[in-house]
């Protein structure tokens, strides 16, 4: 590893930890040539696994572009969209897997961006689902009511409840 400070081509490592319950190993360096000390991470590459077969690492900003699109012109900010695409790769990290499909990716992102706002997600729902007809939307808009009757009913009834005990 080439040290940052003095581009010397080589460095000496002093000391290996694991981080993050051992996804993770962070390493301090010492460059021999100018003495200094950094360190590195190194991190086994998830890769994911498109519909043609071909594989490419897995990309939080890639994740970030997609979900900001299907987010274009909605109160929704970059804060929001970062901690998202942060769930995401948490979701696909935790299923231990070297390899993910890429469908399984887009379904990680699916639920966290329906709690988020739901014109987004069925923009994005509509290109991940290949929606090709308004019956397509009007089922998933359907299931949208649905949920959201029932967080309603949820909603009510903990009222409800709450009066009954009170009264
Ligand atoms: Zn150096």
């Amino acid at each position: 590893m080439r040290c940052p400070y003095c581009r010397h081509a080589d460095s000496r490592v002093v000391d290996s930890r694991e981080a993050d319950d051992g996804q993770l190993i962070r390493r301090r360096r010492s460059c021999p040539e100018c003495g200094k000390r950094f360190t590195t991470v190194e991190e086994a590459v998830l890769a994911v696994v498109k519909r043609s077969g071909v594989t490419e690492p897995f990309s939080r900003t890639k994740i970030i572009g997609g979900v900001r699109k299907a987010c274009q012109g909605r109160p929704v900010d970059e804060d929001s969209i970062a901690l998202l695409a942060q769930k995401v790769e948490e979701t696909v990290r935790a299923k231990g897997a070297a390899e993910i499909p890429s469908h399984d990716v887009g379904l990680a992102i699916l639920g966290p961006l329906r709690d988020l706002d739901e014109v987004a997600y069925l923009r994005f729902a509509s290109v991940y689902r290949s929606f090709d007809s308004l019956a397509d939307f009007e089922q998933e808009i359907e299931t949208l009511r649905a949920a959201a009757r029932a967080r309603q009913g949820v909603a009510e009834a903990g009222a409800a409840g709450t009066a009954g005990r009170t009264n």
